[in-house]
């Protein structure tokens, strides 16, 4: 059923104000492809929203806003080594995790992300060391423009640091119906980031207590959206050459370093924006955060033009103080 003028200022964790001229759930494939034929018959343009973690809603959205509700897991294949198993695009990506503990290893360090299963590619999602991309086979969806149901195997995702196919060529072109992961069967943990390794020099690391540990750590530094209206990190760690970090590492001996595989160095958004003096600070309705500067917050009053104007605030600090150029990472709906 396709509503009118819906409201979706609940359906995004920085609980901007916007309304969906139309909303349209879907529970399958065939559900999709009837909405599809509605978008295309009368010219609306398609976006498509899981968890609203991620997006920034700058007005109203013309045409029609679709949501998946499937959330259905699947074992399609097993080996001594590795699991395969497809999960559906509307499963809570949480949920997600904790199930797929029975299957197999690797995303226990994406415990607690918010959103569903099929943004999970979009941005390649990360934390503590491991990133969505390590664990998928492939992603099933439909093209909209050919209405098509496609399978793109992970190298034709293109996935990298919180980037995929799905931001660039297919932006706003592909509707992720489920993701099929590769789990290996053996728990080897990534216990690499600094508070991981402190929790486990000492403790029974198991599955479980793996994402115990990292819903705690992550529970106690970031505001839960319920809360305090936010998108998670607000900008992306930017990547610099060897050539720049090196320099600026001369003059901020303390700025964190993150050398990357292909050479360059990743720098922590965090620390630059907390050093620019915007730990805490406020801009109108929309200031950030006082425990983690890199995580954008409101009042819940805010409308898009607060967020964008700390935003340029913010950048325009950094760059004048670092020469580093921040890019946000929720993306424009
Ligand atoms: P949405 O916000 O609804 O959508 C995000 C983008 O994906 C939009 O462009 C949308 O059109 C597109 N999209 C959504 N579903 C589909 C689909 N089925 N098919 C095609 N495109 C789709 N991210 C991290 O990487 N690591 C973290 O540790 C992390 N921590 C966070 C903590 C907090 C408190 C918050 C609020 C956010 C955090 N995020 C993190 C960001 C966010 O949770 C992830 O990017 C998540 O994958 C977004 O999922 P969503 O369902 O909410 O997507
Ligand atoms: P943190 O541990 O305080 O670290 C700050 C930054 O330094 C992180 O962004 C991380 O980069 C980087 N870093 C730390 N240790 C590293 C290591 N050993 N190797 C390489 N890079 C390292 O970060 P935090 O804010 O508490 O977040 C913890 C994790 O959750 C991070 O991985 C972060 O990405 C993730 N997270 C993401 C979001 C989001 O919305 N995207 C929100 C909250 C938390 P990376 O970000 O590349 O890991």
């Amino acid at each position: 059923m396709i509503r009118q003028n819906y409201d979706l200022s609940a359906r995004n964790t920085l609980r901007l104000p916007a309304r969906a001229q139309l909303w349209g759930e879907f529970s399958d494939v065939s559900e999709l492809l009837t909405l599809l034929s509605s978008a295309a018959a009368n010219d609306w343009p398609v976006r498509v929203l899981g968890g609203g973690s991620n997006v920034l809603l700058a007005g109203d959205i013309p045409g029609l806003v679709i949501c998946p509700r499937m959330a259905g897991v699947q074992v399609l294949h097993q080996t001594a080594e590795f699991s395969w198993v497809a999960a559906e695009a509307g499963l809570s990506w949480h949920d997600w995790v904790v199930r797929s503990t029975a299957y197999g290893h690797g995303l226990e360090n994406l415990a607690l992300i918010p959103g569903t299963v099929g943004a999970a590619p979009v941005q390649n999602i990360g934390a503590y060391g491991a990133e969505a991309a390590d664990f998928i086979d492939s992603v099933t969806g439909v093209q909209l423009s050919s209405r098509q149901l496609r399978t793109l195997s992970a190298a034709e995702c293109r996935f990298a640091y919180r980037d995929s196919v799905f931001k660039r060529e297919l932006a706003r072109d592909f509707v992720i119906t489920r993701v099929m992961f590769r789990l290996p069967r053996q728990f080897a943990p990534q216990l690499s980031y600094g508070p991981l390794a402190t929790w486990s020099a000492t403790a029974v690391v198991t599955p479980q207590s793996l994402i115990d540990e990292i819903s705690r750590i992550r529970r106690s530094k970031l505001p839960d959206p319920q809360q305090i209206p936010n998108a998670g990190s607000f900008f992306k760690n930017p990547v610099v050459s060897a050539a720049q970090a090196a320099g600026l590492q001369r003059e901020h001996p303390r700025l964190p370093c993150y050398p990357q595989a292909g050479g360059d160095v990743k720098l922590a958004a965090g620390w630059l924006i907390e050093q620019a003096g915007w730990k805490g600070r406020w801009s109108g309705h929309a200031g950030m955060h006082r425990d983690q500067a890199l995580v954008l917050v409101t009042d819940g009053t805010a409308v898009y033009t607060d967020v964008e104007r700390l935003q340029q605030q913010v950048q325009a600090d950094v760059l004048s103080r670092f020469g580093v150029q921040l890019e946000p990472e929720p993306q424009l709906f």
